[in-house]
């Protein structure tokens, strides 16, 4: 399964605000063995958020879209949603029921609080107010990162891909050192390889099959330095 990620907000763009819920959600897809191919952060426009959701939806099995709902003049993604598939906005009956049922006098919220694209799926926020909402592939979720993390998870089982198994070796010496060796690992296995550069350099093997790679990760432990002198 392959997904595509997007973040709502003037305040990510601005430095204001720290992604850190793509980084959430690029790690939990990940353990469920999904393939984040896109993270894309966009202003509070519509026309921006219509245009991204409608590009990733005809490209990926889903889109992840966070930030940006509830009632505020600057809280667009529901309308960029609809417009991307070319839907209206509308007060959702059942959101606004289980806001009821859960205490919140309609009178008291603000309106448009409960406003998704027409269709949608709500899902409901056990931590905040402004529901989320899933159609046609697309997830649409809070940007308080509480709200949002608890929003994934009733959906989480929605994301399914192949489990990868991964093993890191950390090599102390410089990248350009081990490319020779990294070259002769992938021709042996059947491995992804990633190499990060850092004080030392780490290196990541993935796989779709286990004991390849451990197999490799062995192979390779074998040849490189390890940071504490070992072998
Ligand atoms: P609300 O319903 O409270 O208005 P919202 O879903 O509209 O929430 P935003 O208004 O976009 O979300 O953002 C609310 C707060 O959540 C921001 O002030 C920011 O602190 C945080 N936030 C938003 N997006 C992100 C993100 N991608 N990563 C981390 N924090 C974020
Ligand atoms: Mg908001």
């Amino acid at each position: 399964m392959k997904v595509a990620v997007v973040t709502v907000g003037d305040e990510l763009l601005a430095g204001r605000t720290t992604d850190t819920n793509a980084t959430w959600l690029c790690e939990r897809l990940d353990d469920r063995g999904v393939s984040v191919e896109r993270v894309t952060t966009v202003p509070d426009r519509v026309g921006d958020i219509a245009r991204v959701v409608n590009e990733y939806r005809a490209e990926y099995d889903a889109v992840i879209v966070t930030g940006g709902l509830g009632p505020t003049h600057d809280d667009l993604t529901m309308e960029g949603v609809a417009a991307a598939l070319g839907r209206p906005v509308e007060e959702h009956d059942a959101a606004l029921a289980w806001l009821e049922e859960n205490g919140y006098a309609r009178d008291d919220l603000a309106s448009g609080t409960a406003a998704l694209p027409a269709g949608a799926r709500a899902l409901h926020n056990e931590v905040g107010v402004a529901p989320g909402a899933v159609l046609e592939g697309i997830y649409v979720l809070p940007g308080v990162p509480s709200e949002m993390q608890a929003m994934f998870e009733t959906v989480a089982d929605e994301f399914a891909g192949t489990a990868t198994y991964r093993e890191t070796v950390v090599a102390d010496e410089p990248e350009s050192a081990l490319l020779d060796r990294i070259a002769d690992l992938r021709d042996r296995f059947d491995v992804a390889v990633g190499s990060y550069p850092g004080e030392s350099v780490r290196l990541e093997l993935t796989s779709t099959d286990e004991a390849t790679v451990e197999k490799a990760a062995t192979w390779l432990r074998e040849r490189v330095e390890s940071p504490d002198g070992e072998r």
